[in-house]
């Protein structure tokens, strides 16, 4: 039968060094158990955990009193594990076997834990675990796209449960469903209420359940659908009453996603809000189009900007500094307006650089070309928004093809031998 053990504060034995003891040992360790290892030699993983005090390892063969006062033991000699298994019969301790189930008295399940919940799957057949991993697989994609219904009967709040009446603020990052945090995933899943931004990750709408409300409040430059104020209100309204309200933004909810004054309307209505990280596309929409945004000897510093407003000194310093990448984000309605800026200011029409629209989608485009050419060569392209405009040496077209040129010539660093 399938049964929870409570591991928290009681001894769990593993004998054995290898990987699937290692993973039995971290396992133990995560769920609080006090975990000892018992193996003449052990793989790094459990001699590090070790080294931390996270479990104790004895460094010999093991002996049946080593069975004495432990609640459950994992065999993972591949060797001796019919022997404990024998013994740990007589001593009435269960005991899981990893290289045969059969001869042992207790098997693990494949497990997902999400939104609160763990999902155990064992194949009746115990001589097939790989089935299990496999059903526990499909099940784990269920539950992390919201096919399944997480929202808790009782008012319990942990990191991946969404109370009734709180907001959670969840960075969908750039588009990609699938590069959405499982967290975020777990969370969208329990909401009764999303309101979605036009950008990042629109697609998973269409995976919640019908009973769910969705409220775009997406902002195209110029077509305003609501206010900040408006956004403010809708998540304390729904929240206050009682409703569980996930606020989805693109990329993260921090970086020009105005997710700070969300949770200060928030805070100062008295409504509990908190903030699941995301994948920003001022990095991911470098990273799709192969542009490492520091790249030892080439460049150590990202500067990061809104396109909306004029630069600052600061802003054409680091375009100046050949060791710093300058991601500029909502940039692209200004673009010409922009580029004029910088090259009256003396920026180098030359500068590489490289305009990464609609990263992970299905309308993702890449153009590079030099500072001086961009705007031409986006609207010869139709590139528009939404996009990352991306300065700097690492922005060259191919550089990281092994042969590139490019990045043979290394850009001075300031901060040599220093991981950029
Ligand atoms: N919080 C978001 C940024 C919001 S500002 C984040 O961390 O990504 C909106 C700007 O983000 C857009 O104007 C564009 O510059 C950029 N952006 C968002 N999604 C993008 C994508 N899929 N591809 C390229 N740029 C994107």
């Amino acid at each position: 039968m399938l049964i929870g053990l409570d591991l928290a504060g009681r001894d769990v034995l593993v004998v054995g060094g290898g990987s699937v003891a290692a993973r039995r040992a971290r396992a133990a360790i995560d769920e609080g158990a006090r975990v000892r290892v018992v193996a003449p030699q052990a793989h790094e993983e459990v001699a590090v955990l070790a080294a931390a005090g996270s479990l104790v390892w004895e460094q010999r063969p093991v002996v049946e009193s080593d069975l004495e006062g432990t609640w459950l033991v994992h065999a993972c000699t591949g060797t001796v594990d019919a022997e404990i298994a024998g013994w740990a019969q007589t001593r009435r301790v269960f005991c899981v076997v990893a290289s045969a189930a059969e001869l042992g008295s207790a098997r693990t399940p494949a497990v997902v834990t999400a939104g609160g919940v763990s999902l155990g799957v064992l194949s009746v057949d115990a001589a097939d675990p790989a089935r299990a991993a496999t059903v526990r697989d499909q099940l784990a994609d269920q539950v992390l796209h919201g096919r399944v219904d997480l929202r808790p009967s009782r008012s319990v709040s942990t990191a991946d449960v969404l109370a009734p009446g709180e907001v959670v603020l969840l960075g969908g990052g750039p588009g990609d469903p699938a590069l959405m945090t499982v967290r975020a995933r777990t969370l969208l899943a329990q909401a009764d209420v999303v309101i979605t931004d036009r950008l990042g990750p629109t697609g998973v709408l269409t995976e919640l359940r019908e009973d769910v409300l969705v409220i775009p409040v997406g902002k195209a430059l110029g077509a305003h659908k609501a206010t900040q104020v408006e956004i403010h209100d809708l998540l304390i309204e729904h929240a206050g009453a009682g409703r569980r309200v996930a606020r989805l933004k693109g990329g993260d909810p921090f970086l020009f996603g105005r997710g700070g004054e969300e949770v200060l309307a928030c805070r100062a209505a008295g409504i509990p809000v908190r903030v699941v990280p995301g994948v920003t596309s001022a990095v991911a929409a470098a990273d799709v189009a192969g542009i490492p945004v520091t790249h030892r000897g080439t460049a150590d510093r990202l500067h990061v900007v809104n396109g909306h407003g004029r630069f600052t000194d600061l802003d054409l310093a680091a375009m100046r500094d050949p060791a710093v990448t300058v991601a500029i984000l909502m940039g692209m309605a200004g673009l010409a307006r922009l580029v004029s800026q910088l090259t009256d200011a003396g920026i180098d029409r030359m500068l590489p650089a490289a305009v990464v629209a609609s990263a992970t989608t299905d309308q993702e485009r890449v153009i590079h070309a030099p500072l001086g050419e961009l705007v031409a060569r986006c609207a010869a392209a139709g590139v528009g928004s939404p996009a990352v405009v991306l300065l700097g040496q690492v922005t060259r077209e191919g550089f990281l093809d092994p042969t590139h040129p490019g990045r043979a010539v290394e850009a001075p660093s300031r901060r040599r031998g220093v991981d950029a």
